[in-house]
């Protein structure tokens, strides 16, 4: 008989990059390893995941504690997730407690039991409701519990409970004890309403597109390509439903727009499983019996945002991300992981397909398919035979401008109203204007924590700063001369908005961004209220730009297109042309044309010129080679170091010491290279200054090895814990 385990290696929800030995006292159970167990750190008991069990630990008995109590006897973890999670801990490098604590739901990481909840509520009984509440006034919160459920109505859940008193469960024992109340149970697992409807027949090419990955056999990774309207969400479900029919499950990971509940009810109409959501609007409880529900195996689809990329789901058969260009699906801070990026790894892992699917691949996806590691699906053929919309420049140089619109797009909007038709504005700047400036001496109003300007917010009569949220009301005079000839420079939506009500005084306008959406609900309102009709002219930001379809906008204008082209980001220029690409997508389907004016300050670049031909792929093939030429991703891999700290130009040196030693380092990696540290292109953001050091490398292993050696000497000096720093590998954000 093997020998008992004495020691359990645990993954701590710790910033520290190894694991902690405890020891398994002779009464506990054996943990599988991706069990949970309780454990003390410090002065903090926490929930740590099982990685391994040994009989010996090299520290010293008298260093060793005992584990306090194992709360999963088998895995929560199964193997395949745990093993990933391992690898993506690696990849990051960031530390494996904390990788595994994020996979897990909340409820789980606070250690309450692996098992679906039953919703609970609570009921009057015949005597409950006979009975007067004064004969409890020696239990206060007995004698108010009864007193609301006979006010109420006579049953109570757990929500309405948790607003009433914090010591609602211990009152409603007593309740249930005496006979008043008795508790309702029901386990409520998501279940498809009704039968699937079916959905139109697929043309010829979107039929090929789902033969080609229902027949692949294991790994394969395919880019499901092709023009707005060109239908690629019609091959999804003939995808999906081939591997349920085969007891198999699937994950679909889909951008944050705030739409992921319509995804999922529009899928859901399609298949005949259950379609899981997993996305940042659940609550604690719907998270975990969804994320339960996946890990029994059932077939079924899990649809959601970046973090459900690491749902478990022991019988994965097929993985799609949806938009694979967006930029939601990389992290920005803490666990900076990339879910994309993931997804392909877990399923060349699992050997299962993967679909990614864009109208506008990026171009790390791209150079995939040119290098051959991904197969090309392209549709061509737009649905209906509608015709891709006509693209116009307007050549800002040659037009006198007010408030953002230039005399052809507001004779565009005109003609759309005299007919009918709708118009979308599209603007990626929130507020009434971006700067507010002293016509008398040139004061400009800036954030007093950032490097940035406060931008007008005229409705709510305040200045707010987009980048930490500082606010203030508006200045009535210049702080510097007294004037109050105080001006706003340049336009944001709230700005446009009003100019159009001046210049079409009869029309119904709305505007959608983060001011007007806050409320819950309130997108889902706006979008329907397109839909129907009941809007002229819509001013939005990209919140406009995916997943919705709007058959009777005719117009789409985009304002300020240059944004983004000429900035530190070198993926700008493959930002804007996803961006309008997108927003064009929305204008015209089947029996309307649509038309897209573009207003520019630079008419002749490179990325205006695909647009006009709608030639995307033309714009990859040049704008790789740039990349290429430059020594840029996806040629070359990029790592960012960050470093942070209130006082100025500590993060810069700190971030100098780190490149000294890794330019030592690297001298044994060759292709690796260290640029210089410097400061980050916003230096001062929210109170803190920030700098950062480039690392490029030719080839990923040596970049990890580098780095393996690096961070331990980084983690070691002084100055490492006097700021705050990380390390973003495959940066999307250059700053
Ligand atoms: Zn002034
Ligand atoms: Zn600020």
């Amino acid at each position: 008989m093997p020998k008992r385990p004495t020691i359990i290696k645990v993954a701590m929800p710790v910033p520290l990059d190894r694991l902690f030995d405890y020891r398994l006292p002779a009464d506990l159970p054996i943990p599988d390893i991706g069990a949970r167990v309780s454990a003390q750190f410090g002065s903090r008991r926490m929930t740590g995941v099982v990685l391994a069990l040994a009989e010996n630990s090299e520290l010293p008995a008298s260093k060793l504690k005992n584990l306090v109590a194992v709360i999963d006897t088998t895995a929560v973890l199964p193997t395949s997730l745990l093993e990933l999670l391992r690898w993506t801990a690696g990849y990051y490098h960031y530390p494996v407690g904390e990788v595994l604590a994020a996979a897990l739901p909340a409820t789980l990481r606070s250690g309450k039991p692996a098992e679906i909840e039953t919703t609970v509520s609570w009921r009057l009984t015949e005597p409950g409701r006979g009975s007067d509440p004064q004969q409890l006034k020696r239990a206060p919160v007995q004698q108010q519990l009864l007193q609301q459920l006979q006010e109420s109505g006579e049953i109570l859940n757990r929500e309405q409970l948790e607003e009433l008193s914090a010591n609602w469960r211990n009152a409603m024992r007593g309740l249930v004890d005496k006979g008043l109340v008795e508790e309702l149970r029901e386990t409520v697992k998501p279940k498809p309403a009704g039968e699937p409807v079916g959905g139109p027949t697929l043309n010829p090419e979107q039929a090929a597109a789902a033969e080609s990955i229902n027949a692949a056999n294991g790994y394969q990774a395919f880019l499901l390509s092709g023009v707005t309207g060109s239908g690629k969400t019609e091959v999804y479900p003939a995808a999906i439903d081939r591997q349920l029919a085969a007891g198999k499950q699937v994950l679909m990971l889909v951008p944050e727009i705030g739409l992921t509940p319509q995804l999922v009810a529009r899928l859901q109409q399609r298949i005949a499983q259950p379609v899981l959501a997993l996305h940042s609007g659940l609550s604690d409880g719907q998270r975990h019996n969804a994320w339960l529900q996946a890990a029994t195996g059932e077939p079924l689809v899990v649809l959601g945002t970046r973090s459900a990329i690491f749902t478990p789901l022991p019988r994965l058969g097929l993985v799609i991300v949806d938009e694979e260009h967006d930029r939601s699906f990389k992290q920005q801070d803490g666990f900076r992981y990339h879910a994309r990026d993931i997804a392909v790894m877990r399923a060349s892992r699992e050997r299962v397909p993967v679909v990614l699917g864009s109208a506008t691949p990026s171009l790390e996806s791209m150079h995939n398919v040119a290098s051959g590691n991904y197969s090309l699906l392209d549709l061509t053929i737009r649905a209906g035979g509608a015709q891709l919309p006509r693209i116009g420049l307007i050549d800002m140089k040659q037009h006198s401008v007010h408030d953002g619109l230039s005399p052809p797009l507001v004779t565009a909007i005109g003609e759309r109203l005299d007919r009918g038709e709708q118009s979308l504005l599209f603007l990626n700047r929130r507020g009434y204007a971006p700067v507010i400036m002293c016509r008398d001496c040139g004061w400009i109003q800036h954030c007093p924590r950032c490097d940035a300007h406060m931008i007008m917010h005229r409705q709510k009569n305040l200045s707010r700063c987009h980048h930490c949220g500082s606010e203030t009301p508006l200045p009535t005079a210049c702080p510097g001369c007294e004037s109050t000839n105080l001006k706003p420079v340049g336009e944001g939506t709230e700005r446009v908005e009003q100019a159009l009500a001046k210049l079409f005084p009869a029309a119904r306008i709305d505007r959608i961004d983060r001011d007007t959406t806050a409320r819950k609900g309130a997108l889902e309102q706006k979008l329907k209220a397109i839909h129907d009709h009941q809007v002229d002219i819509v001013v939005g930001t990209q919140m406009l730009s995916k997943g919705h379809d709007f058959p009777m906008i005719t117009l789409v204008g985009v304002l300020n297109a240059d944004q983004g082209l000429y900035g530190v980001d070198f993926r700008g220029p493959e930002h804007l042309i996803q961006q309008v690409m997108q927003v064009s997508g929305r204008a015209g389907r089947a029996e309307h044309e649509g038309e897209v004016l573009i207003q520019t300050w630079h008419p002749q670049h490179p990325v205006f010129q695909a647009l006009m031909t709608h030639d995307y792929g033309q714009f990859v093939e040049a704008a790789l080679h740039e990349r290429q030429a430059a020594g840029f991703p996806p040629y070359t891999n990029f790592v960012l170091l960050r470093a942070e700290s209130t006082a100025p130009v500590k993060a810069l040196a700190f971030l100098d010491q780190v490149a000294k030693i890794g330019t030592g380092l690297a001298a044994q990696y060759k292709g690796v290279q260290i640029f210089d540290a410097i400061s980050a292109p916003m230096e001062k953001r929210a109170g803190r200054y920030r700098a950062q050091l480039l690392v490029s490398a030719n080839g990923r292993g040596l970049l990890h090895q580098l780095l393996n050696h690096w961070l331990p000497r980084i983690e070691n000096l002084p100055d490492a814990r006097k700021v705050r720093w990380s390390v973003d590998v495959d940066p999307v954000d250059m700053y």
